[in-house]
């Protein structure tokens, strides 16, 4: 068994007893792309938080696998600002949010993920979601919307990407 893990977000476990009960996944939220992760769980997860919208959707206790890419694309085709708080946004809003951080997902699996610089998959294929990009690593480039120059601040110690017209 060979383990390649470039970004070393990843590590190998060994349990005879149920994975789901391991201290590392017991706490984890829903899947993204399960019936569980939905508007409405969004909605009622969202209420009281005043944290950033981007950084509770990247947080592993709210909802697990939404990383920096998929959560700037998400926002962006949900036109939700990145810095709004999470109860500031409206049943309109997490609905739009929810159904987009899942296509954003889909589509992106389906063509192979995000090749930004080494990123390969299992057989060594580079992924082609990089090309569907509309905001990621694109500061300073027209919004493909919009025309208006794509912004980029730190938040959480991460890049944010976004466009201050489509998103609100
Ligand atoms: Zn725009």
């Amino acid at each position: 068994m060979r383990f390649h893990d470039p970004r070393r977000f990843g590590s190998l476990h060994w349990t005879e007893s149920d994975p789901a009960a391991h201290p590392l996944l017991k706490q984890l939220a829903p899947e993204p792309l399960s019936d569980a992760f939905n508007p409405e769980y969004l909605y009622r997860a969202t209420r009281k938080r005043s944290v950033a919208i981007k950084q509770f959707i990247m947080n592993s206790q709210q909802v697990v696998g939404v990383g920096n890419i998929y959560a700037s694309e998400a926002l962006f085709r949900a036109r939700v600002s990145p810095r709004r708080a999470a109860r500031r946004l409206t049943r309109k809003d997490t609905h739009a949010l929810a159904q987009s951080i899942k296509d954003v997902l889909r589509e992106a699996i389906k063509i192979g993920g995000t090749t930004l610089r080494d990123y390969v998959n299992a057989d060594g294929v580079p992924g082609y979601f990089s090309q569907k990009l509309f905001v990621y690593e694109r500061a300073g480039a027209a919004c493909r919307v919009c025309k208006s120059p794509v912004k980029q601040f730190v938040q959480g110690q991460r890049s944010t990407y976004w466009c201050s017209t489509c998103q609100r």
